[in-house]
């Protein structure tokens, strides 16, 4: 075996990065070793989670650093140390839109990026994927759906597959009678039936926003058309995605839902290594599907429209949830004015191309300025 993969782990501290943690402690160090470890604001967790891994570079990219040994802080200071850790691998678990630079430092770095943030691929895909390509590198799906639509997608060859399959737990909500939807509480949109995971992937669980940034996430990773990306709700999460080959065929990845299997599998791609988390018996359980309601779930819909609109659009979708999510946990937004922010941002003029990372960072701090004046015409 040859020298141990250099890894990065960023958003430390949050869902992923903690998994990804327990990945690397149980491939064990002649496998793989953690170089360099961030975290947002949480400077003492930081520091717990290096314990393990004394010689890491630390990093806390929205507070200042209290303690000596964190040497980098700031979102540049985060950017600074993924390009100077001299990772093979970094692992991006860094929530919302602040992952996207650290994922392009990641590339231009020559790592490979193994990839939990959806946001960097909803709000620069094709620049991503571009500049990954010129580099000779390669992101690496972590999201549950992806990793499995990438490792099928890697077997069969993207001229053999037809359409891709994401499944979507249906979230909190999934049998709640929609009339109810009005009293709808951040309490309760903060439970996930099959998944524990940050607050705000959790309730854009319940309103599928997160499957409608999957979707344009999948569009951009596999280069397919949004009517070649179909979703069906899975209540039992075990079945992480399909794709159906050109003969019609459907295969499917399956097993428990536990992030830390496409986490490994990122860390060891392209070789699969055994792993003792995730392995599911399939005596005895009971899989279903169906077509996810459009009035449960508009804002799946307002993705898929997003994506026909343009890049500028897919922009805007990411930053009017954040904006509209946050403006719902604070109490200042009812859970249906989440979708109708959207909307209303949505429904402005966005550009169809966007050339440069500045444009990017330019249309999302506009679609925020816009989503919150959206939420304060909006009390419902
Ligand atoms: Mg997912």
């Amino acid at each position: 075996m040859g020298a141990p993969t250099r890894v990065a782990v960023l958003g430390a501290t949050g869902s992923i990065g903690t998994q990804a943690l327990q990945v690397l402690s149980a491939l064990g160090p002649e496998r793989a070793v953690a170089v360099a470890l961030s975290a947002h604001r949480d400077e003492e967790g930081l520091l717990a989670a290096a314990r393990a891994w004394p010689g890491a570079e630390l990093a806390l990219s929205g507070a200042s650093p209290r303690d000596a040994r964190v040497a980098h802080s700031g979102a540049e200071g985060l950017v600074r140390m993924v390009e100077a850790c001299g990772a093979d691998v970094v692992v991006n678990g860094v929530a919302g839109a602040a992952g996207l630079m650290p994922s392009v430092a990641a590339i231009r770095s020559g790592a490979r990026l193994a990839l939990a943030n959806k946001e960097t691929m909803v709000m620069a895909g094709s620049l991503v994927m571009d500049e990954a390509r010129r580099r000779g590198t390669r992101v690496i799906p972590v999201d549950s759906e992806h990793a499995a639509v990438f490792a099928l997608h890697e077997r069969f060859g993207a001229d053999s597959v037809d359409e891709l399959v994401l499944t979507a737990s249906g979230g909190a909500f999934r049998e709640r009678p929609i009339d109810t939807f009005d009293s709808i509480t951040a309490a309760e949109a903060t439970r996930h039936p099959n998944w524990s995971m940050g607050a705000k992937i959790t309730i854009d669980s319940a309103t599928m926003a997160n499957k409608g940034l999957e979707v344009i996430e999948a569009v951009r990773l596999f280069g397919v058309e949004p009517e070649r990306v179909k979703v069906l709700v899975h209540p039992q999460s075990r079945v992480h995605a399909l794709v159906r080959t050109t003969d019609g065929t459907l295969y499917a990845q399956v097993s428990e839902p536990d992030m830390r299997v496409p986490i490994q599998n990122a860390l060891t791609w392209p070789t699969l290594e055994a792993c003792s988390f995730g392995r599911l018996d399939l005596a005895g359980a009971r899989l279903e599907f169906s077509e996810p309601e459009k009035a449960r779930y508009p804002l799946l819909e307002l993705a898929y429209e997003a994506l026909r609109s343009g890049e500028g659009a897919c922009v805007a979708y990411n930053a009017a949830d954040e904006v509209a999510v946050e403006a719902f946990r604070s109490g200042g937004l009812s859970y249906l004015g989440i979708a109708r922010v959207v909307e209303a941002v949505l429904a402005g003029r966005w550009p169809a191309r966007l050339a440069t990372f500045d444009e990017v960072l330019a249309a999302d701090a506009a679609a925020r300025v816009a989503a919150r004046n959206a939420a304060k015409g909006i009390h419902v």
